[in-house]
């Protein structure tokens, strides 16, 4: 018998699976299906996207409503349009049978009056934002209070997107004795709230481990200067030229940015972010679906709907702010049992969080190297030999064949293809053969720094005790200077003070920003560091009178002593050790050279 309808299914649901070429239930949907159709229990499941879950409420739902009613009787919350409207089809295709089905997708962007006329035809099963649905029932253009069945999907999402006043509204304009099935990838204390306040003696089940990411996504992690993270992504693109991925940056600025970058130095790349118009995302996610773009740079927010099956790499360009949000991240590939890769850059100050990440996914990370130039040079290689090797002759060419041959008429076989290849190869080869070494050492977790005059090492006067860490002042910094991403490195922070460099070139701007400027009322005080060697020979200082923060009320005549330069290092005591006076030099401390990859890259496109 069919695996599906062992599960209690009806015929002609069964007929949609294998329309739909679904073989065997997955693990969601085996242990949810029966128990769904066979109770109306509660229900809260903690499933990533990607295991089936949509099908593992979506079936029963379809099986237990009533077809021949027009009564909305099924209502599935969702966090983002993009999942609403990816539901909304799934529901669809799953009761392509079901004669008379009617699922409507409401959602904000598009037009309500639209939505609310296909509400009034008679929709049994809604899909909604929240949003949208509270503007909705407060216009009385939908009327839950029939609904049997609510569905809470991506719940942990929902409430990190700040939802909860929204479903709270919303769940009470449904009937009480409903049954409310709860479907979330990670289980925060929040979302234990939510089964407790709207749902009664859930039964609970679990696939895989709670919060554990998809058992078909292997971690890797790879360690590289801060200012080494563009050219460490574009190596890793270059190592796997079938790439088809998301990249993952915190900020939508930085998103913008590194898509840029990437499309600048010929990558087929998209960004997206909420400072994009709904338009403008339809389209990047149009592309992407169509494989127009391989690499996909969006911010956690905006990737929440992505529903693509088969994305070979997760590339993780900055840790996210919660650590949590990570198995979000790594559940967009392995997807619908294909394997995928989950990649991590990291510099050496964040390398401890990827223990962090390894406790909630119960999984270990691989320390991966970045590949050198001339590894990927041979993978690229290899790849373009297979490529074509596989290449389906064009008869097109044909008549152009005869001058070609004429042309080649003294070159052997053997020389031939060593000159075809060459073609290809020494772009790469002429980019990446005086590359470095990007990998970092791993060991300490600290960032040494040396100051050279190419760069400049500054001392601001807050620190951690004004709610800084190192992400967030060097957000802080490049946002406030309008500096570029990766412009401020080297960021090290204290309780009341911290340390960053930027380049020598951006000197007088950090100075002149920071003259007579004022955060709540209070000065910041930044001023240059000394150069270690010197710092050293004039031995400690003890730290700056006035006890840090914010400058303690100093008036802005104090501004007069920025002349006198900040030592790094006046909290410690004399060291006249000549052993420990050289200075640290960090392998990733070198100003980035050019390069002319990205003119290869375009080039090789025309
Ligand atoms: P979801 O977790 O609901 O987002 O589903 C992820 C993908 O897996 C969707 O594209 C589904 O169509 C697909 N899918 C769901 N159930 C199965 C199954 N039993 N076998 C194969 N693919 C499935």
């Amino acid at each position: 018998m069919n695996a599906f309808k062992q599960l209690g299914l009806e015929d002609h649901l069964v007929q949609a699976i294998t329309d739909l070429g679904f073989e065997t239930p997955s693990e969601v949907q085996e242990k949810t299906i029966p128990l769904l159709l066979d109770n109306d229990s509660d229900l809260v499941a903690l499933a990533q996207t990607g295991t089936g879950k949509t099908a593992a409420f979506g079936f029963p739902m379809l099986q237990k409503i009533d077809i021949n009613s027009r009564t909305t009787q099924g209502l599935i919350l969702s966090p983002t349009r993009e999942l609403c409207l990816q539901i909304t089809n799934e529901m669809k295709l799953y009761g392509k049978h079901c004669k008379g089905l009617n699922v409507t997708a409401i959602y904000g962007g598009a037009s309500i009056t639209d939505q609310a006329k296909q509400v009034k035809r008679g929709a049994q099963i809604i899909v909604a934002t929240p949003g949208r649905m509270k503007d909705m029932i407060s216009r009385r253009l939908v009327d839950i209070s029939k609904i049997e069945y609510a569905v809470l999907d991506e719940a942990d999402e929902m409430l990190n997107m700040g939802f909860f006043e929204d479903i709270t509204e919303i769940l009470s304009y449904t009937p009480e004795e409903k049954s409310t099935w709860l479907f979330s990838a990670t289980m925060p204390k929040e979302v234990s709230l939510i089964a407790k306040k709207f749902m009664d003696s859930p039964v609970e089940v679990t696939v895989g481990h709670k919060n554990m990411g998809s058992k078909n996504v292997s971690h890797e992690y790879f360690l590289v200067g801060a200012r080494d993270r563009y050219r460490a992504l574009k190596r890793l693109a270059d190592v796997n030229p079938n790439i088809f991925s998301v990249i993952f940056c915190r900020t939508k600025r930085d998103t913008q940015k590194v898509a840029e970058q990437l499309i600048e130095d010929g990558y087929s790349a998209g960004a997206l972010h909420g400072d994009l118009s709904q338009n403008q995302r339809d389209v990047v996610m149009k592309s992407f679906r169509a494989k127009q773009i391989q690499m996909l740079v969006a911010t956690d927010v905006a990737a929440r709907g992505i529903d693509v099956d088969d994305i070979t790499h997760v590339i993780n360009y900055q840790l996210p702010d919660e650590i949590e949000t990570y198995t979000h991240r790594s559940g967009r590939t392995g997807r619908a049992g294909k394997s995928g890769v989950s990649m991590v850059i990291v510099s050496k100050s964040e390398v401890r969080k990827i223990k962090s990440i390894e406790r909630i996914i119960q999984k270990d990370f691989i320390k991966k190297e970045i590949p050198s130039g001339m590894e990927i040079c041979e993978v690229q290689l290899k790849s373009l030999a297979n490529k074509i090797h596989d290449t389906e002759i064009n008869h097109e060419i044909d008549p152009y064949l005869n001058d070609i041959n004429t042309l080649f008429e003294n070159v052997s076989k053997e020389e031939l293809i060593k000159k075809f290849f060459s073609v290809e190869f020494t772009r790469f080869y002429n980019y990446y053969k005086k590359s470095k070494d990007l990998n970092t050492p791993s060991g300490s977790h600290t960032e040494n720094y040396r100051a050279d005059d190419n760069s400049t090492r500054f001392f601001i006067n807050i620190g951690s005790k004004d709610g800084y860490d190192w992400m967030r002042l060097k957000d802080f910094l490049r946002d406030t200077l309008q500096l570029n991403q990766d412009d401020v490195y080297k960021v090290d922070v204290k309780d009341s003070f911290a340390f960053f460099n930027t380049d020598a070139a951006h000197k007088a701007k950090v100075l002149e920003f920071f003259t007579d400027f004022k955060q709540d009322g209070r000065f910041i005080n930044v001023e240059i560091t000394e150069k270690k060697s010197r710092d050293r020979n004039r031995g400690g200082g003890g730290r700056r009178s006035g006890g840090g923060g914010y400058g303690g009320g100093r008036g802005r005549n104090d501004r007069s002593k920025r002349s006198g330069s900040r030592s790094e290092h006046r909290g410690r005591r004399s060291d006249n050790n000549s052993s420990s006076r050289s200075p640290r030099r960090s392998a990733d401390f070198k100003p980035s050279g050019g390069n002319d990859f990205s003119r290869a890259r375009k080039s090789r496109r025309k």
